[in-house]
């Protein structure tokens, strides 16, 4: 395993074992749930919109490393954005994941990039993007 392999698993690890956001939205605006079930994982996503813009995101959910700790990062990007925004930011990642791009991420971003060799695991992309598409489904309405 190469030094950034490492570095990608304790990104990782880091957002499973202290999930950002990880709390239910009281009066949420959109809520939304997405689950994996090829590996048990269970997503709930809670929105607050001000206008256009994403004021606040937050989820609860369970299952493996992969899909709790890229619900993490994405709860933490998300936040500020407006809805075109995140669906740029949706694109970006599941781009990254499925069509195996190499997007460019601000440095806000860079945690998404720990994420990038799941591709090499067909079972669990499926994992690293659940998040993303509860978050598009619940855009999408
Ligand atoms: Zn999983």
């Amino acid at each position: 395993m190469s030094l950034s392999d490492e570095l990608y698993k304790e990104v990782i690890l880091d957002h499973y074992e202290h999930p950002r956001n990880y709390y239910v939205l009281p009066n949420s605006n959109l809520h939304e749930k997405g689950v994996n079930p090829l590996c048990g994982d269970e997503f709930e996503l809670f929105l607050n919109f001000e206008g256009d813009t994403i004021k606040e995101a937050s989820f609860q959910g369970k299952g493996c490393s992969i899909s709790q700790a890229s619900g993490s990062m994405m709860t933490e990007l998300i936040q500020g954005k407006t809805k075109s925004e995140a669906f740029a930011l949706i694109e970006k990642f599941k781009g990254m994941i499925l069509e195996h791009k190499s997007p460019e991420y601000s440095d806000d971003e860079a945690d998404l990039e720990a994420l990038n060799g799941v591709k090499k695991y067909p079972v669990r992309v499926k994992c690293a993007v659940l998040s993303w598409n509860t978050l598009d489904k619940a855009l999408k309405g």
